[in-house]
């Protein structure tokens, strides 16, 4: 609780709103941040982060949440599996996530077998469980997660097990943040980088782009303190005319990251392609199985024809995750679009910036 209190101390707080008041006002100018991580963003609209800036600097939320970014081809897909009598093996969230005209927790109430997990290893027990059956494991995730889900395909070589497979739409960050800075209509000037994310690829990761677009970068923990002083430390940036990658959550975070769970990685994916939900294609920010263990990937296994480019919905997710709108500029924002009646991802995931809009900021 000691730990907690000390990241959280209201009069610290206070001193580093100051801080950066003091700062901001010798930049003439209005200076756009965009905390890349969902959980982030949780964390600025709980603690009422906004509420402690001056008005030259806007923060928005980046595209930091797996579930929000995952795209409806891939939920209409999954439904299909499920449809065909597959076990689904997923994370809470998705089941509520819409696609084209129905969702997997639709499905579900209609009879398919569709299973929530708290752990990539539990789609293990499922396929021992249901011998007779394909179990299919939705591996949606950052680089954070993706390597305990990747241990699923490990554990099913070393136990040889033969029905489970992975549906991948695995992302990873630097490649995103690359394509938001390359665009210059978004007039992003900052970025507050993502915390477990950076545990894996390190500071080293965000160098290429930050020099090439001269983007400061800050990595931050995710209690306030680490929020208000990272966004200090990128104010500070801006105002030197600096832009560089800075690490303000060095207690978790090594310059190089974690080279073993890369390693881990790199032993079962490769770089591919991928299509991010209201962004579109990413060259190079996704990772799929690599050709030796296609026997796990279920788009190969199953000969699936996953259309990623589908977007027949109103919803205006792409645009919140590019920091283009604030949900509020939503039409369906709370109207239409409510957590118990989701129109988009980012109102069902618990780090989705609109959820997070709904539950603190309205
Ligand atoms: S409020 Fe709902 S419909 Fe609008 S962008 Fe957010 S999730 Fe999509």
């Amino acid at each position: 609780m000691k730990y907690i209190d000390g990241f959280r101390n209201s009069e610290t707080a206070v001193a580093i709103s100051r801080q950066i008041k003091e700062i901001a006002s010798k930049i003439d100018r209005q200076m756009t941040i965009m905390e890349v991580c969902g959980t982030h963003t949780m964390s600025i609209a709980k603690f009422a982060i906004r509420s402690l800036l001056p008005e030259n600097i806007r923060l928005v939320s980046g595209p930091g949440c797996p579930v929000c970014v995952t795209p409806q081809g891939y939920i209409d897909a999954a439904i299909e599996l499920a449809e065909c009598g597959k076990v689904i093996v997923t994370f809470g969230d998705m089941i509520n996530v819409p696609g084209t005209s129905s969702s997997l927790s639709r499905s579900r109430s209609s009879g398919t077998h569709v299973e929530t997990c708290y752990s990539p290893a539990d789609a293990v027990e499922m396929a021992n469980k249901y011998l007779d059956r394909q179990v299919v494991f939705l591996a949606v995730g950052f680089e954070t997660t993706i390597g305990p889900v990747v241990s699923i395909v490990d554990s099913a070589l070393r136990e040889k097990i033969e029905n489970l497979s992975i549906f991948t739409t695995f992302k990873q960050i630097p490649p995103a943040m690359e394509a938001l800075s390359s665009d210059s209509e978004l007039n992003i000037d900052a970025f507050l980088c993502p915390a477990h994310v950076s545990a894996i690829i390190g500071e080293k990761a965000y160098e290429p782009f930050s020099a090439k677009y001269r983007k400061p970068c800050v990595i931050a923990g995710f209690e306030p303190l680490d929020i208000l002083s990272g966004i200090k430390m990128i104010a500070a940036q801006i105002s030197n005319g600096e832009a560089k990658v800075e690490n303000n959550y060095s207690r978790v975070v090594k310059y190089d990251g974690n080279p073993k769970a890369r390693e881990f990685i790199n032993t079962y994916l490769e770089p591919a392609d991928a299509q991010w939900r209201g962004i579109g294609n990413i060259p190079g920010s996704g990772l799929s199985l690599r050709k030796k263990f296609e026997k796990f990937d279920s788009e190969k296994k199953f000969g699936m024809k996953v259309d990623y480019k589908i977007n027949s919905s109103k919803c205006r997710c792409g645009d919140v995750l590019k920091g283009k709108i604030s949900p509020t500029e939503c039409p369906l924002f709370a109207k239409v679009c409510t957590p118990s009646n989701p129109s988009g991802p980012c109102m069902v995931s618990s780090e989705g910036t609109c959820s997070a809009c709904y539950k603190y900021s309205r």
